[in-house]
């Protein structure tokens, strides 16, 4: 590359540690079923369709949304069951959710982390790297569980002022040990999220116990329920927490018509419920039919996609396989590690499945 004095200057204010990382990767899925993203296969109902359309081409563009989206979040606390007294706040995606913790407890005069589990949800870090802080990504047994014993010493050495627990687990698709999680819970120095995207496959939840727990926040997201194209994201808990959290909210953050759409939506949500059933039904089938191929490891499954291992052969070659049958999985890209030779894939309507397991067969009998 040529030397360009004026774009070097610009560039060296640009922190190393985000000159190192590597941007979130989304893969191109054109031409593909996709099956890697963890959404739900699913479009809404024509009739249902027909009515967003007239409520979102009244929609008010030329202003600003109502910057408490009240209405939404009315519709939220009842279709989400959030304890009455607790509070919201909204995010564009859990995502930015994360984004704002981070974002509240980030101190350059004091040595803050965030702590998780690895494997596990990649933001986390990547997030602790945007605010400049420590994260601290303990590591899980064999069989995807808390290790506690490990657990108890990461916390009382880093003192993490947030722990971050994806339940059920993304990669590992498991929901933890309840008694693990209220374990680390009461001996947590600061906050606890439980990170419940994929709530509606797991159906578990702690939501009910908020009650319970003051320094426990619960994260949800419409992402997995069907609504990933809105960008909605919720965090709900103590008051006096979630008051904090939300003067980092930028004004405006949920759009109008993310707010239209939602409160349409959720207003239909028994749709929604009825699509995740059937999910939850095709992952059961997915899931014996892989038990049924040789050669692979498949872990058990409370969410919409399935971790599993390709034993005997490289996993590399069984991705690009089964891409070049036209469907699109994760690879999680590991030669080491718990993930060692992991696939991941996300359970789509009968069809795409019955693809996917035609392609996996054909991919294991070809490498
Ligand atoms: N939490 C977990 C555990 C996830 O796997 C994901 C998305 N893959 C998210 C949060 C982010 O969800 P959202 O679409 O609400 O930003």
């Amino acid at each position: 590359m040529l030397e360009n004095p004026i774009l070097n200057k610009a560039r060296h204010w640009i922190r190393p540690v985000i000159k190192k990382i590597q941007a979130y990767q989304v893969a191109d899925a054109s031409g593909l079923i996709k099956l890697d993203a963890m959404e739900n296969p699913y479009s809404l109902s024509a009739g249902l369709q027909k009515r967003l359309q007239v409520e979102l081409g009244g929609a008010d563009l030329n202003r600003y949304p109502d910057p408490a989206a009240s209405a939404l979040h009315a519709k939220l606390r009842q279709v989400m069951q959030v304890p009455q007294d607790k509070a919201i706040v909204l995010g564009n995606g859990s995502d930015e959710l994360i984004q704002m913790l981070a974002m509240a407890v980030a101190d350059a005069d004091k040595d803050v982390c965030l702590m998780s589990f690895d494997p596990g949800f990649v933001m986390y870090k990547m997030i602790a790297d945007f605010v400049g802080i420590k994260y601290v990504g303990v590591s899980l047994s064999e069989d995807f569980l808390l290790d506690m014993e490990k657990t108890r010493a990461a916390i009382e050495l880093h003192q993490p002022a947030i722990i971050f627990i994806a339940y059920p687990n993304n990669p590992s698709a498991n929901c933890y040990n309840e008694n693990d999680i209220e374990q680390i819970i009461s001996i947590a120095p600061g906050i606890v999220v439980l990170d419940e995207a994929y709530h509606p496959f797991a159906q578990d939840s702690f939501m009910a116990r908020l009650t319970e727990f003051d320094n426990l926040l619960v994260m949800r997201t419409v992402s997995k329920m069907g609504l990933a194209g809105l960008r909605l994201g919720l965090l709900c808990g103590h008051p006096e927490i979630i008051k904090e959290i939300d003067k980092i909210r930028l004004p405006y953050n949920i759009n109008v018509l993310t707010q239209v759409a939602a409160e349409l939506v959720l207003d239909n949500v028994d749709e929604l419920d009825k699509q995740a059933k059937l999910i939850r039904d095709e992952r059961e089938v997915l899931l014996e039919k892989m038990k049924a191929l040789p050669g692979l490891q498949v872990f058990a499954s409370q969410a919409n996609f399935i971790l599993f291992r390709v034993l005997d052969k490289n996993a590399n070659e069984i991705f690009e396989g089964i891409k070049r049958s036209g469907v699109l999985i994760k690879n999680m890209k590991a030669d080491a590690g718990l993930l060692k030779n992991c696939l991941r894939v996300t359970v789509g309507t009968p069809d795409e499945n019955v693809a996917f397991l035609a392609a996996l067969e054909s991919a294991m009998k070809n490498e």
